[in-house]
């Protein structure tokens, strides 16, 4: 049980594009926030780096501000809830706390040849029966391979009992903690491709198939759980942390999905629509992901289906900072708005690669149909529409490996604020989207997962429905004419495949 003086949760959400730092208080409502922009290294097409230690830096200092900011003592939160990027890796030396490079990006596709010699070998079927994931250059084992072999080429005179591997949530409870607990959770092991979905342990086969040392690898514990505590030294106290989740994961706990029939959809760099699929693994027909979505210290395992498409809101920062024809990501929303249609143009999201249903490493993005009379706003609306037919082929290959039909989506993440995407969401449905007032579900999954493993809050259900929904978007009249375009626009994503060799 927690101490009455302790009248927060903490929860630190360590994204893609930034690092944030939110305080809950008991009533679960946000009682402040800090943000900060994370620095995104292409050192060559198709490759993504993060600084590791830029991502603790900006840790460190968001958890510093959100307390001074607002005037709240270390003392006075109950715990902390971490919530991560999935699968982006990187390795370290224990006895420096030094990166031994940067850290390669979930989205960073530098592995895609590896992952298919590996399909020409057969290894895809044993691989998906082993971690419920298909073979691709996503996941971390190729990208652990990857650094392993830099490392070896680059120091020679390594000491491999000085290695540490981790994904981000490992790299900064390993910091938190004072450089005491190298451990990860059991949703963000079960990206890494190594971990086997039915021991919830690493798999040996598949260590030895990547050449990657056990020893170097995290302790996989339950996710609303016990992680240690924060050194006094960095905050002035030693607060417990309690939950770590995969991001997807995390916004599925917030938004109550719980039961079998309940998923959401997270639009932020990437889309990630995750289905809950109770205490039984359910293994997709239809190109899905079987995969953990939390665990708990009694035993308890809940699995998820996921569907995993990369470019969502990279398609709009590209809009905005590659071909600058927009200024803001808002602005998206009031340029589509400004025509009737694409005027005949489609875009294919595949700026790195395609995943759910497609999984194709080797396709590019595209803009098919345009002619002499096409706009940037068209362009723009392509894109937005483009995003929503992608999700629309998640929802399909869901209800095919479900028995109970989507009824209603429960979406989150930066881009479901675009107003515009989100009505041409529920047209090319069919069904309702519900989005709710906090579209921060991540950070309040975590925050959640971390107040309950200490008694903080006792009741999930009250928890999770004192969420207010901000508005539910209807099929409107256009739905016939989205259905029928999303026809057109299947075809011009095969056109984009198997681009590149
Ligand atoms: P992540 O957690 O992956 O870093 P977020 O959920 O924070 O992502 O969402 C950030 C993304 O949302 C950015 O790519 C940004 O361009 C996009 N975004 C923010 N507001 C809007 C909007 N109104 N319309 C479209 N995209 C938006």
């Amino acid at each position: 049980m927690t101490n009455q003086t302790t009248q927060y949760i903490l929860a630190l959400d360590l994204g893609t594009t930034g690092n944030r730092a939110i305080i809950f208080d008991r009533e679960g409502k946000v009682a402040g926030q800090t943000y900060q922009e994370l620095t995104q290294y292409y050192p060559q097409p198709g490759w993504l780096e993060h600084d590791p230690n830029q991502i603790w830096q900006d840790t460190l200092n968001c958890l510093q501000k959100v307390l001074a900011n607002n005037q709240i003592s270390a003392s006075s939160v109950a715990a902390i809830g971490l919530t991560v990027q999935r699968e982006t890796c990187l390795l370290w030396d224990k006895t420096t706390g030094r990166p031994l490079h940067k850290a390669i990006v979930w989205q960073d596709r530098r592995t895609a040849k590896l992952c298919n010699q590996l399909k020409e070998q057969g290894k895809a079927s044993e691989i998906q029966e082993r971690t419920g994931l298909v073979l691709d250059a996503y996941f971390s084992a190729t990208k652990l391979a990857w650094l392993l072999d830099w490392v070896k080429q680059n120091y020679s005179d390594i000491n491999w009992d000085n290695v540490l591997a981790g994904t981000v949530d490992t790299w900064i409870l390993w910091n938190l903690t004072g450089r005491k607990v190298h451990a990860t959770d059991h949703s963000n092991a079960s990206r890494t491709m190594l971990m086997n979905l039915e021991t919830l342990d690493w798999d040996e086969a598949l260590l030895e198939l990547f050449g990657i040392p056990r020893q170097i690898m995290p302790k996989i514990e339950p996710s609303i759980g016990s992680f240690g505590t924060t050194d006094p030294e960095l905050i002035g106290a030693a607060i417990p942390i309690t939950a770590i989740f995969g991001d997807q994961q995390a916004a599925l706990f917030a938004h109550g999905c719980d039961r079998p029939g309940l998923l959401k959809c997270t639009y932020g760099t990437g889309c990630f629509l995750v289905a809950q699929a109770g205490e039984q693994i359910t293994r997709s027909q239809n190109q899905l992901l079987a995969t953990v979505a939390w665990t708990k210290q009694d035993g308890k395992v809940h699995y998820a289906l996921e569907g995993a498409m990369f470019t969502t809101g990279a398609c709009i920062q590209w809009l905005r900072d590659g071909l600058k024809i927009i200024d803001s990501a808002a602005e998206t929303d009031t340029l589509s708005r400004q025509v009737n249609d694409t005027n005949g143009v489609y875009f294919v999201p595949a700026l790195s690669g395609l995943g759910a249903p497609h999984w194709d490493m080797n396709a590019r993005g595209a803009f098919l149909g345009i002619t002499g009379g096409v706009k940037r706003e068209h362009m723009v609306r392509a894109v937005l529409e483009a995003i929503a037919y992608q999700v629309k082929e998640v929802v399909d290959a869901i209800n095919l490996d479900c028995d109970t039909p989507v009824s209603l989506l429960k979406v989150d993440g930066g881009v479901a604020q675009n107003d515009f995407l989100m009505q041409f969401q529920a047209d090319v449905l069919g069904i309702p989207v519900e989005r709710p007032a906090v579209v921060d579900a991540t950070a309040q999954g975590a925050a959640f997962g971390a107040g309950l493993a200490i008694g903080f809050w006792d009741d999930y259900s009250s928890l999770v429905s004192s969420s207010a929904v901000d508005q539910i978007f209807k099929p409107g009249k256009n739905s016939a004419d989205a259905q029928a375009n999303f026809k057109i626009w299947q075809k011009a994503v095969e056109r984009s495949k198997n681009w590149i060799d």
